[in-house]
């Protein structure tokens, strides 16, 4: 048999841990609203110069073209493409969008973690018959 000051300090501990998860699972939803407005290119941006290949070029003598951009995908290292002035900017944003996206789903992987550990209080708060 519970004592009843007993009962109500375990109804207390489960108000704060159900308002602790209620927090909990609002702040993964807007996390998740912010995730699906990102457009994430998942690499990174490389800057070369080049030598063109003609025979009376001045790359030819060491005056290489360029710096240019590329973008290398991460899954396919070494697969640069070309980016041009106009691009830049949006493939910075990209990559700038997935480094975010890394971040948040580290944060929201935190919050169900702490959210396990909540549920797991709780059965052990809540008797069982
Ligand atoms: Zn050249």
């Amino acid at each position: 048999m519970v004592a009843p000051i007993d009962a109500k300090e375990t109804l207390r501990k489960v108000k704060r841990l159900l308002d602790e998860s209620n927090q909990i699972v609002e702040q993964i939803d807007s996390l998740k609203t912010e995730k699906n407005e990102l457009r994430p290119l998942c690499g990174s941006l490389r800057r070369r110069s080049i030598r063109c290949g003609k025979d009376n070029c001045q790359c030819k003598r060491g005056r290489l073209h360029g710096p240019y951009h590329y973008f290398e995908p991460s899954k396919f290292r070494g697969k640069w493409q070309y980016v041009s002035k106009d691009d830049l900017e949006s493939v910075e944003r990209g990559i700038a969008d997935w480094k975010k996206q890394l971040d948040i789903d580290e944060r929201i992987k935190t919050l169900s973690e702490r959210l396990d550990e909540i549920r797991r209080e709780m059965t052990a708060l809540i008797p069982q018959y």
